[in-house]
């Protein structure tokens, strides 16, 4: 569980990063169950909140930083993503758009959404585009701010389709599916800041490092991300061009990552990054 110092940690690093990048809107991490990030945009009056597994500490997020709450997003079904949404509505208000995927029922949705549909938020003022990523859940989509007036570099919330150095498990989907989700991600501006929404990334770089012994930038990677955790700091948001030098799942058409996945699964060949992701969150799954 998340300590209550570890939390204002969070935040001092996430104000210094946000200063930095995102001069009016601002993302922070509100830490929940023993590894959820639940993140919160907000303008310093209006607050977004992306998967609220749990009300109580949205809740008292939003009061100690004297936020209203405008609208919810949600990713995916699973209970650590939508637990919270039900006590948040009772508490604040039955009239906040909750927006999620269109293909599955999500407690209080007002907004079904589908691949290519356009999220436009009054406030925070913001425009998010939808992506649908299955693999994780069959349901599953993905939020994506582009730049523009007040975002300086492009956003996605991605929810459990990609983690720091991982993704998610395939629960509902297919490797193929997963492959393609995240070959719309990869399609994404580098400098694209990625929310995932679980604290996953040192067990997730002991596996991409069984994978790629020989990543530098990996390797220099694993020393950050713990000298960040050790100080109980996030190791988030990565971005694209960071997960595209260090994350296995990412880096299918490379390769070292193929021949790791030769090697583990006996194959003559695997020809396309979707067979080599088959062998590798196989592998990852029983790691
Ligand atoms: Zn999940
Ligand atoms: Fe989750």
């Amino acid at each position: 569980r998340v300590r209550s110092s570890a939390a204002s940690d969070v935040y001092k690093r996430q104000v210094s990063w946000t200063m930095v990048k995102n001069t009016l809107l601002q993302v922070w991490p509100i830490p929940a169950f023993d590894d959820n990030y639940l993140w919160c945009i907000h303008d310093g009056e209006s607050a977004l909140i992306v998967d609220p597994g749990d009300a109580a500490p949205v809740l008292q997020y939003l009061d100690q930083n004297k936020l209203t709450l405008t609208g919810i997003l949600i990713t995916h079904h699973h209970a650590d993503h939508t637990g919270g949404i039900v006590t948040l509505l009772n508490t604040l208000g039955s009239t906040i758009p909750v927006y999620g995927p269109a293909a599955i029922d999500i407690p209080g949705r007002t907004h079904a959404l589908m691949e290519g549909d356009k999220v436009e938020i009054a406030a925070p003022r913001m425009s998010l585009e939808v992506y649908e990523v299955p693999g994780h859940t069959l349901s599953h989509i993905a939020y994506f701010a582009n730049r523009q007036a007040n975002v300086v570099e492009p956003m996605l919330f991605c929810g459990d389709t990609l983690f720091a150095s991982g993704c998610g498990r395939l629960f509902e989907g297919t490797p193929t599916q997963m492959s393609q989700s995240l070959a719309k991600f990869i399609a994404l501006p580098k400098n694209t800041l990625v929310y995932c929404t679980h604290e996953y990334t040192l067990s997730n770089i002991r596996f991409a490092l069984a994978v790629e012994p020989n990543n530098a930038n990996l390797i220099t990677w694993a020393q950050t991300a713990k000298a960040l955790r050790d100080q109980h700091l996030p190791t988030l948001p990565t971005t694209i061009g960071q997960e595209l030098q260090v994350n296995p799942f990412m880096r299918c058409d490379q390769k070292a990552v193929i021949d790791a996945a030769l090697e583990v699964s006996g194959e003559k060949s695997l020809p396309t990054p979707a067979h080599v992701l088959a062998v590798i969150r196989a592998w990852k799954d029983r790691f």
